[in-house]
């Protein structure tokens, strides 16, 4: 923090729509900071993506990470191009990187179905789904990520890498989040997800998880293989509360969550480790639909929401957190007036739209 309760954001817009929903996601921010009081936010923007790859053969430039490094936190677009590749064929993506590199072990996603939002499923329960998957985010399978080789042309191998201390934080922030769910009317359930069955690898992450759970006692601590995780996300999914898994099935099951309550479009998150953490929608940069003005900023509204939550709890800021707060029902109260519906959910309001109904709603 430069002063009590101003905070240094590092913004990295990046590539496509990432850097369509930025601007907006600012706008939101300073309206809902204006509002409160008690804080305020100053903006530093960094180059970085899959273009700036393409230009200058550098996809995050030291100065973008050692901006994002002393910054409180990062707020970040959407980076990758699907032409724009590394020589080893891999996706420009150096948001996987930003992870590994301060140690963001937790990938925290919400998924709650905003009352009057679209669904895919007829089950009239599906309005009880507000869950939180918690995605591993520094390991797992991605753990031999730009190491691998192909051997001989003949075989490839990635490794499932799976720490004790990654484990141990992973689940100790995940039961944290539990407690705090079910202080607020939640049920207090956190599942496993894991392939425990079959892997040595998830065996031990299940091993673990159950060491912590110990610690907890006033929370449940359930199991579930990921194959039956993914078949009940969609038959039962108001059943889950918070969900914890390795990086790979994490990063699978957090698009079919999203795909629960309106795609990608609707779909926040946070990267979090014990010094840094890193916001930004899930989806990525969406080359069919960029420069069309059509992106749902929602995603990443609601991930700065997420960063204001973050920091007010980090910085004993009350306001930010109220301020948190304030967006979330901005957006809760857009839905349910009708007042305007993104492309991605079946309606004809692009960004502009949709950002100046959220404005009106702060
Ligand atoms: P990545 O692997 O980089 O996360 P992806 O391959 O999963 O990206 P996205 O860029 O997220 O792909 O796009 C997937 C689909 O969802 C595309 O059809 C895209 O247009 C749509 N989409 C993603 N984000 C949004 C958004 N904010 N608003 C509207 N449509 C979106």
């Amino acid at each position: 923090m430069t002063s009590s309760n101003s905070f240094r954001i590092a913004v990295l817009p990046g590539d496509g729509i990432g850097t369509e929903v930025m601007g907006p996601t600012q706008a939101v921010l300073d309206a809902a900071a204006e509002r409160v009081g008690g804080f305020a936010l100053s903006y530093e923007e960094h180059p970085g993506g899959a273009l700036h790859y393409r230009d200058t053969g550098t996809a995050l430039p030291d100065e973008s990470f050692k901006g994002a490094e002393q910054a409180d936190a990062i707020l970040f677009g959407a980076m990758g191009w699907p032409e724009i590749r590394y020589p080893d064929g891999t996706e420009i993506a150096p948001q996987l990187d930003l992870r590994f590199n301060f140690e963001l072990y937790a990938g925290v996603r919400p998924i709650r179905l905003f009352p009057g939002a679209p669904t895919p499923l007829k089950d009239p329960r599906a309005a009880d789904i507000d869950f939180v998957l918690i995605r591993e985010s520094t390991e797992g399978l991605f753990s031999t990520r730009g190491t691998a080789k192909i051997e001989g042309d003949r075989v490839a191998r990635d490794v499932m890498e799976i720490t004790r201390p990654t484990c141990e934080k992973l689940f100790d922030f995940t039961f944290r989040l539990g407690a705090s769910r079910k202080a607020a009317g939640q049920p207090g359930q956190v599942t496993c997800i894991d392939k425990a069955n079959v892997l040595t690898s998830m065996a031990f992450f299940r091993k673990v998880f159950d060491e912590r759970a110990t610690a907890f006692p006033d929370l449940e601590a359930r199991h579930h293989y990921v194959d039956a995780a993914a078949l009940d996300l969609v038959r039962r999914p108001w059943d889950f509360d918070v969900m914890v898994t390795e990086n790979m099935f994490g990063d699978i099951l957090s698009d079919l969550a999203a795909a629960l309550v309106g795609g990608m479009g609707m779909a926040p998150s946070a990267d979090i480790g014990d010094k840094h953490a890193v916001f930004q929608p899930s989806h990525g940069s969406a080359p069919d639909i960029a420069g069309q003005g059509k992106a749902n900023p929602l995603a990443t509204i609601l991930s700065g929401a997420m960063m204001l939550t973050w920091l007010g709890e980090r910085h004993g800021a009350e306001s930010a957190g109220e301020a948190a707060r304030l967006i979330e029902a901005a957006v809760e109260k857009l839905f349910a007036d009708g007042a305007a519906l993104p492309y991605d959910l079946g309606g004809r309001d692009g960004t502009k739209t949709i950002t100046d109904a959220v404005l009106e709603r702060l």
